[in-house]
């Protein structure tokens, strides 16, 4: 989908109306539609992009101080105990709508799950698996971030590490 379409992107541009709590030049927050607890924000870049992954660091850093301000206000809005902060990436992570953002939402002592971790099972894996998914991400984060566009600009590490990618099955 394009910026045109966009459900976020429109939001951002004000032509579709939302509860805004939060702008600057880069980044917009607003009330979720379908709040978990009262307070649960969408804080969103301006820009459109998907994912995380998508996204330049600078996008990300921008979102990131958008992201804290947004937090430490909604806290104090409802008298929160806690927050949550939560981002899926794809369709598989649960991502609905296609334009990159962050849930905040303030948490209670009185309610449960402690946490949203709790929706996702232990699973347990043997030391040599961990050990392996272990290097293998850290492999793969050499290079990246060395370059402003990551995406069309790629460092030899980072096409180096592109190709590691080892066949680790998980079960579920
Ligand atoms: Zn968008």
């Amino acid at each position: 989908m394009d910026e045109k379409q966009c459900l976020f992107c429109r939001i951002a541009r004000g032509e579709i109306p939302s509860k805004k709590v939060y702008e600057d030049s880069e980044s917009f927050a607003f009330l979720d539609i379908n709040p978990r607890n009262p307070g649960h924000v969408l804080v969103i870049p301006k820009k459109h992009v998907v994912t995380i992954t998508e996204a330049s660091e600078e996008d990300v850093s921008s979102l990131a101080k958008a992201l804290r301000r947004v937090a430490i206000a909604a806290q104090k809005a409802t008298n929160a105990d806690g927050l949550s902060i939560l981002q899926n990436n794809g369709h598989a992570a649960g991502q609905i709508v296609a334009h990159l953002h962050f849930h905040v939402i303030p948490r209670f002592s009185s309610e449960g799950p402690p946490s949203l971790e709790a929706v996702l099972q232990v699973k347990k894996f043997d030391e040599e698996s961990m050990n392996r998914i272990a290097s293998l991400i850290s492999e793969n984060a050499k290079g990246i971030g060395e370059t402003a566009k990551p995406n069309t600009e790629k460092t030899e590490k980072e096409s180096a590490a592109e190709g590691k990618k080892e066949e680790i099955s998980f079960e579920f």
